[in-house]
């Protein structure tokens, strides 16, 4: 009995000391909005680890970075059809999962998209179809066949020249992984990387819930119509309802499949869940370019792997692993 005493007193004190808070901050990176939120003991301890997540993220941003001219990308691609770059393993390996999602999902994600020619635009200029021969010679430089990697060196080679790769559909959800390992790494117990819908979770919220995200559809974005609780799993939302054009009926969005030149249809969003957000956000892209059915289809066949498609008419369509029970 007389141990119990100070014992009791001990963890009063202990849970009073612990208690943490949920901090939360908002920033520009990668030319898109972050919102990085962590769990911590109090606001200086969470700066702290906000900044330690910046940082990762612009390093990430200076290595993938295509409008960077310094950036190692740039220098993959003003050697296009000319020489093999060596870059650093970290964005040697980046390539070579990208070309493997590429692989995975039949060219449907491509990162040589890059060098397309842009002749659709999606902000009203455009009156009329383009041509199909424009359309199929617009895609003459872009195929991930052509991106040569050497694994002795590290080195990568883009063969034809005008070729380019860009991570526009890879690199947000690559820095939200990165952050999220990072701050695991330094102990933080729980919190969220939103890299402008690309979103990655761990831990839980202060009250010991798992976190939970709210998905909207495009047709009326004040309406949430369903939470997910989240698991360790990253959720990645691609979807820009107001960019599209429209010729003789149909709607085509600004994510063009990279094979054939012509803008996908038919699906307004796609949200996807991945063990990394890397991944996620590169399959919310691919499902796009596939359309509902070959998108669905392709997802159910995949292990941890889910997906939430929106198509234009605003019917809501999921994987067969979360379909709401009726
Ligand atoms: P967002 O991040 O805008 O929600 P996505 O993740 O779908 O949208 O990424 C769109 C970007 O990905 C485009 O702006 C372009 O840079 C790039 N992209 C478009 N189509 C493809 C494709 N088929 N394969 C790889 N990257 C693509
Ligand atoms: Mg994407």
């Amino acid at each position: 009995m007389k141990f119990l005493v100070p014992l009791y007193c001990f963890l009063i004190v202990s849970q009073v000391t612990l208690a943490q808070s949920t901090y939360k901050k908002t920033l520009k990176l990668m030319g898109s909005r972050f919102d990085i939120t962590v769990i911590a003991d109090s606001q200086e301890q969470a700066n702290g680890f906000i900044n330690d997540a910046v940082e990762e993220i612009q390093r990430i941003e200076r290595l993938i970075s295509s409008w960077d001219p310094n950036s190692q990308t740039s220098l993959i691609n003003s050697q296009a059809g000319i020489k093999p770059v060596v870059v650093d393993l970290e964005l040697f390996t980046l390539i070579k999962r990208a070309i493997g999602i590429s692989k995975l999902t039949q060219g449907a994600f491509d990162i040589s998209y890059a060098s397309m020619d842009k002749i659709w635009h999606f902000d009203g200029s455009m009156t009329k179809m383009p041509e199909a021969s424009t359309i199929k010679q617009s895609v003459s430089k872009v195929g991930y066949k052509n991106i040569i990697l050497d694994e002795a060196n590290h080195s990568v080679f883009l063969k034809l020249k005008g070729m380019k790769i860009g991570f526009g559909a890879i690199g947000k959800g690559y820095a939200a992984d990165q952050a999220k390992a990072l701050l695991k790494e330094k102990g933080v117990q729980g919190g969220i990387i939103n890299a402008s819908g690309d979103m990655n979770t761990w831990g839980y919220q202060t009250n010991g819930k798992p976190w939970q995200i709210a998905i909207t559809n495009p047709l009326n974005k004040d309406h949430v119509f369903a939470m997910l609780p989240v698991d360790d799993r990253a959720i990645v939302t691609s979807g820009n309802y107001e960019k599209y054009v429209k010729f003789n009926n149909t709607r085509y969005t600004h994510i063009i499949d990279p094979r054939t030149g012509y803008p996908s249809t038919g699906v307004i969003s796609v949200s996807v869940l991945a063990p990394k957000a890397e991944l996620a956000d590169a399959l919310a892209t691919s499902i796009f370019v596939m359309g509902k059915d070959i998108g669905l289809d392709f997802v159910n066949q995949l292990e941890q792997i889910d997906c939430i498609i929106i198509d234009e008419n605003g019917t809501v369509f999921y994987s067969n692993n979360i379909k709401p029970k009726k």
